[in-house]
């Protein structure tokens, strides 16, 4: 029987890359944001929280199992800020540019500048679910000096990639979809779809 997923996300773009993933596996994929459930908090000071937080509040709105995503980016030397911060990190007006410049600020004169993005997915069967699936990605890479490139979003100018010698913002999204936490993060879910007896029966 072909099972409906709710995708407890009201980014479009986040959707579509979930849904067009998910697609060769017999499943219903919608929208939280379609079926105009409001979005989630994220009240936990860890990505991993947040996210199977946002998955049960879901799969408990709706009755049906539910996937929630929680992404963003650890400095070291910042003790992993700004990570659940990473959209508000220089306020809540999220302004991408803003959040650019404050890790620059943060980063000057500092030489030890590695970090990653993390993506940690987490499906429930529903809202008690014992057992959730559970999948994180993470891309490794330095904190640039300088911002290059105009593709992506957030961080992506100022994530400097050695084996690759460019920035996230200076891939195609082929490319950073080869790489990135989230493309990661999605594939072992879908290895895990693909195993799992609840979803294949
Ligand atoms: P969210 O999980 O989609 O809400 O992402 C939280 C924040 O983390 C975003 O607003 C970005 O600032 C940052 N972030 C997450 N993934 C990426 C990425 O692939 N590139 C750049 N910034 C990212």
């Amino acid at each position: 029987m072909t099972k409906k997923i709710i995708i407890a996300s009201h980014n479009q773009g986040k959707l579509q890359e979930i849904r067009t993933l998910l697609d060769p596996l017999p499943l219903n994929v919608v929208g939280a944001g379609d079926l105009l459930l409001p979005e989630p908090e994220e009240p936990f000071t860890t990505f991993i929280e947040n996210a199977l937080h946002k998955a049960r509040y879901v799969s408990r709105l709706t009755a049906s199992p539910a996937l929630a995503d929680d992404s963003g980016l650890c400095v070291d030397h910042l003790m992993g800020a700004p990570g659940i911060m990473s959209a508000r990190f220089a306020g809540l007006d999220k302004s991408d540019e803003k959040n650019n410049q404050k890790l620059l600020d943060l980063l000057h004169n500092v030489s030890h500048r590695s970090a990653h993005f993390i993506c940690c997915i987490v499906l429930v069967r529903h809202e008690s679910d014992p057992d959730p699936i559970i999948s994180i990605g993470k891309w490794y890479g330095q904190i640039a000096r300088n911002q290059s490139g105009s593709n992506g979003f957030g961080y992506d100018p100022l994530f400097y990639i050695p084996e690759l010698k460019k920035t996230a913002a200076q891939l195609t999204q082929a490319e950073k979809n080869q790489f990135s936490h989230r493309a990661k993060a999605l594939q072992g879910i879908i290895q895990a779809l693909q195993k799992d007896s609840y979803f294949n029966d």
